[in-house]
């Protein structure tokens, strides 16, 4: 598929802000596990020993969790568009091998499917 160089290096920019931005969420609700660039930890914050500090606690964890889950899926995703730039296969969806379409590439660069197949998985 021929996309222009400056479709491409706009994708590119996008995709980095993008990183950018999920990275920045994520290191206000944790820190870095190590295992990888995308794999994050959720930290324990600390309100102090009485019950409602305690439940307040294990709220905040509850929900810290449940953003960097979501957050974390959404890195991998911008983190793998821009590995499959580099190798050339960005825009061809995984499953059917077809073009994904410039248009729903600018607006979801981090796509891996085309509109057909993404209907076919469901989502
Ligand atoms: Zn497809």
């Amino acid at each position: 598929m021929a996309f222009s160089t400056q479709f491409l290096s706009d994708i590119e920019k996008k995709l980095f802000l993008e990183k950018e931005r999920l990275e920045a969420e994520l290191a206000k609700i944790g820190k870095p596990s190590g295992k990888d660039d995308t794999d994050f930890q959720t930290t324990w914050e600390d309100y102090g020993d009485k019950e409602d500090e305690n439940a307040a606690e294990v709220a905040a964890y509850s929900d810290s969790l449940g953003l960097e889950a979501t957050f974390e899926s959404e890195l991998r995703e911008v983190v793998e568009a821009l590995a499959r730039l580099d190798e050339g296969t960005w825009g061809t969806c995984k499953s059917c091998g077809m073009d994904i379409g410039e248009q729903r590439l600018a607006v979801r660069p981090q796509a891996v499917l085309c509109i057909a197949c993404q209907e076919k998985a469901g989502k």
